[in-house]
């Protein structure tokens, strides 16, 4: 049994002026980016001081966030990672749960002796922490971080930095509040946070209306000539080879929400978008709701995730990852049915 937080315990310790630490997850997105700064700011407010540790580099879409220069990349600046991990006494890991998702900052954190807390939201927790607050139905780890602000009575230090931090996690990991997974508790924390006066259009201006001319024009080319249906199977895909990113200056973020276009096509339930990277391939999953992704990821993709979004990598060759998965299409999407 998982350790759970008790807020009150948790207040208890911030209360002592601990050096915290905030990491999360590798490639980290809208809502990894945004739980850990909106915690740091929460913890400021509190009087803690806190340092935030990426695994890598964070996509040009949230470089606007308030206090987004205070996160330091591990896998650029190893030995600033390292020296934060020594300085502190309590580490926060937000928005993933399996220490691999840690990337290059894996090692040092589980080296390290100092008690872990997990906030997050994703299925299956790995044992690896001394406390855990997590919810799998919550629409983002923004929203736990919130919750465990209300379960410690103290939503009222989630000021405009905190919030706009927040918010941009609720928008990003709820495909702008459409997802199954908004319920009204979500809609109201989204109330609260705007009523602090965060600029809440900013935040729709920055991740969306924010696009280079290469970016938009890859999207273009990925719709016209990459989107495959699978026949009658209620899949899709779309792929794209390191030379096809190359070609249009590929930046980190440049592909995000692409696989919810091919999800978008009339009569396909189920999404795969893939591509090319460092030498694997990176695998998005989506479905509209009848098979659950992301025993499709763990069973052929090494990865994991959500029922309705999920993902993970594959070693062998784009074209090989592709086959596999129009074969599990083909098999009704069901991983035992096909020979890996
Ligand atoms: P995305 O497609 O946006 O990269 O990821 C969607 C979700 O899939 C993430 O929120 C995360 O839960 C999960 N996910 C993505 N990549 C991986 C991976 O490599 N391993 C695991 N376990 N989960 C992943
Ligand atoms: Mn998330």
């Amino acid at each position: 049994m998982l350790k759970k937080v008790d807020p009150t315990e948790l207040n208890r310790l911030l209360e002592q002026n601990p050096k915290v630490l905030i990491t999360m997850h590798k490639g980290p997105d809208g809502d990894a980016i945004g739980s850990s700064l909106g915690f740091y700011h929460f913890l400021k407010q509190k009087g803690v001081e806190a340092s935030l540790v990426s695994p890598d580099s964070f996509p040009k879409f949230l470089k606007w966030l308030p206090a987004c220069d205070q996160i330091i990349d591990c896998e650029h600046h190893p030995h600033r990672a390292e020296k934060a991990i020594k300085d502190c006494d309590i580490i926060f890991c937000l928005d993933f749960n399996h220490p691999s998702r840690l990337g290059s900052f894996q090692d040092l954190v589980q080296g390290s002796d100092k008690p872990k807390y997990v906030i997050d939201h994703h299925q299956d927790p790995d044992d690896f922490a001394d406390h855990y607050y997590v919810d799998s139905d919550a629409s983002s780890t923004a929203e736990m971080i919130y919750r465990l602000a209300a379960e410690m009575q103290e939503t009222d230090l989630i000021a405009a930095d905190a919030a706009i931090c927040l918010y941009t996690g609720l928008v990003t990991d709820t495909g702008s509040f459409r997802f199954s997974s908004v319920t009204p508790q979500v809609m109201q924390i989204a109330a609260n946070l705007m009523s602090t006066g965060m600029d809440h259009v900013k935040v729709y201006n920055e991740i969306y209306d924010n696009s280079s001319l290469d970016r938009l024009k890859l999207r273009g080319y990925a719709l016209s000539e990459k989107t495959v249906v699978i026949g009658d199977t209620g899949g899709a895909y779309i792929s794209l080879s390191e030379e096809e990113l190359e070609r249009f200056n590929y930046r980190s973020g440049d592909t995000e929400g692409l696989v919810n276009y091919a999800l978008s096509i009339e009569g396909v339930h189920v999404a795969g978008f893939f591509y090319e990277r460092d030498g694997y391939i990176k695998i998005s999953l989506r479905s509209k709701g009848k098979v659950e992704v992301n025993k499709i990821s763990s069973a052929l993709f090494q990865g994991g995730g959500h029922k309705m979004a999920a993902g993970g990598r594959s070693d062998l060759s784009l074209a090989d990852t592709v086959a596999k998965f129009e074969a599990v299409a083909k098999a009704g999407f069901k991983p035992e049915n096909i020979e890996v």
